[in-house]
């Protein structure tokens, strides 16, 4: 093979006419059509002097052609970098630095903004707005609809992809062909997709869950994909009829099932409901099964591993874990202070090693080193133990751990206690400075709508429920917790918030 990853993904379909993309006014794109395109754009790049290893940054809503970009990388041997559109001009500048992007595409909209920081950095701006139109797409339909398959190896990068900056700075995960190859060909195969799936695409293309794990699998296994610009429920709704399986994060569901629409009839004949990229209520899995007769498959991942470990496809989906290692993945829980695995059943920080694993974090050896062991293992940063069973559950990240008193306190157990309580939607347990204890716990609550819970009875129910080192010293209400673009919540921003609390 020359470029495994091309041949592997792309090259393999070449002059099949079959549905490749089905859009959301029903349009098809086959196959054929999808690679000219990115043999069109993969001619305009090199005829703009880009060539092997040279990084494209592309901030680009969700398109078709933003998908052919992506493609037209992997055909060129170009890095691809795809960067989230809710990312203001400030933000892009430290992504177009940090990664020495050669090339810049964003939406036509944003050009007057971003041109003079992108020239500023002596990278080369070109436009690819939602419709498929834009500088970049001009030069490309003057360019011939096959291209070279610039040689690569397993490997060599394949993509940069930043994470999602939860937990602090967005760190540039370098992925190799084969860290996707490998993913890609075992989730294919873990949750058995063949050529006649329709996966139900709703997600983002900038971030590992809707470009790796969704996209790399359907062309993996030769399928189609519904692919809509992002989650519209009456269009998810009016769609699922046409699809056999679905990926989503947590809030697709709680969405879908605050609609009376979802019933059984209408998803009876759908094959797989994957959820991920964070924590799916232990309630969300348990209703939806109730709603639909369907369990959600929880699985866990990250940009720098793609996915570690899947609840099983055959056997028991557990609500409230994310399954066990994949095939080919090693996880082991460890002690954070002296890196030894931890006794079974105890909670430790989860660390991964397997093909599935980065090469290591841009232009960040100290960081790298730090996270990346020795002997392969990446340690992730989250928290979680293995039960009885040896289902994987995760209890929250190291940096959100609070150590009151000398006492560790994992949030999730008492966001779990808090969450319920009578009109509580959804809680957030952190720890703030406090003059005796280091630290102590705070519980932020958000009512459900409508409701107005009662505090002083929350508090005495946690009371009940927790060891004393774990009450939450104080609660207080919020009309919504502050969520990051991939919708996960920043305890960060929390933890500044209140940190003089008391003080
Ligand atoms: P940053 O590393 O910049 O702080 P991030 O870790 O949120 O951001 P991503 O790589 O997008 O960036 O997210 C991976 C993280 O998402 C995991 O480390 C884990 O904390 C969380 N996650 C993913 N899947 C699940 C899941 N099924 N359950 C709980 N947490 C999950
Ligand atoms: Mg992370």
């Amino acid at each position: 093979m020359t470029n495994p990853l091309y041949d592997t993904l792309f090259g393999r379909h070449a002059g099949r006419t079959d549905p490749f993309l089905i859009l959301a006014d029903g349009a098809t794109i086959g196959y054929d059509a999808f690679l000219a395109q990115a043999a069109r754009l993969a001619n305009a790049l090199t005829g703009a002097g880009l060539g092997a290893g040279d990084r494209l940054a592309a901030q680009v809503e969700k398109s078709p052609e933003a998908l052919a970009l992506y493609a037209a990388c992997v055909q060129a041997g170009i890095v691809f970098l795809p960067l989230n559109t809710a990312y203001t001009t400030d933000e892009l500048t430290y992504f177009v630095e940090n990664s020495g992007a050669a090339m810049v595409v964003c939406d036509g909209a944003r050009a007057e903004a971003l041109g003079p920081v992108v020239r500023a950095l002596g990278a080369r701006l070109e436009t690819l707005d939602a419709d498929g139109t834009g500088s970049l797409a001009r030069r490309a339909a003057e360019c011939a609809d096959t291209a070279p398959v610039v040689p690569r190896d397993g490997g060599d990068l394949a993509a940069f992809l930043y994470t999602s900056g939860t937990t602090g700075r967005s760190k540039g995960a370098m992925l190799t062909q084969d860290n996707l190859l490998s993913n890609a060909r075992t989730l294919a195969q873990h949750w058995r997709f063949g050529d006649a799936d329709v996966l139900l695409h709703a997600l983002p293309i900038f971030h590992t869950h809707g470009l790796f794990v969704a996209t790399n699998i359907t062309l993996v296994a030769g399928g189609s994909m519904i692919f809509l610009p992002k989650f519209d429920l009456d269009r998810v709704i009016d769609l699922l009829p046409r699809a056999t399986a679905m990926m989503g994060v947590p809030t697709f569901y709680t969405r879908l099932l605050a609609d009376t629409r979802l019933a059984r009839d209408l998803v009876a004949h759908m094959r797989l409901f994957v959820s991920g990229s964070a924590p799916l209520l232990s309630e969300t899995h348990e209703t939806f099964e109730a709603r639909t007769g369907h369990r959600i498959l929880e699985r866990y991942g990250m940009t720098e591993t793609n996915m570690n470990t899947s609840n099983p496809y055959d056997g028991e989906r557990r609500a409230g874990t994310v399954g066990f290692p994949l095939p080919g993945v090693e996880v082991q829980v460890t002690d954070p202070e002296t890196g030894d695995p931890v006794q079974a059943g105890e909670v430790g920080q989860i660390e991964v090693r397997g093909p599935n694993v980065f090469k290591g974090y841009w232009r960040m050896p100290e960081k790298t080193a730090e996270e990346l062991r020795d002997n392969g293992f990446f340690i992730t940063g989250d928290l979680g133990r293995f039960d009885a069973d040896g289902y994987l559950h995760i209890v929250g990240r190291n940096k959100d751990l609070i150590i009151s008193g000398g006492y560790n306190i994992y949030p999730k157990e008492v966001e779990l206690v808090l969450d319920a309580q009578p009109g509580v939607m959804e809680s957030a347990v952190i720890g703030v400075p406090h003059a005796d204890f280091g630290e102590t716990v705070l519980g932020l609550i958000v009512p459900r709508p409508g409701a107005d819970p009662d505090l002083d009875a929350i508090a005495a129910a946690a009371g009940q429920a927790l060891a004393r080192f774990k009450h939450p010293r104080k609660l207080i209400l919020l009309d919504e917790l502050p969520r990051n673009t991939m919708g996960k919540v920043q305890k960060n921003v929390l933890r500044d918030r209140y940190r003089d609390i008391f003080a």
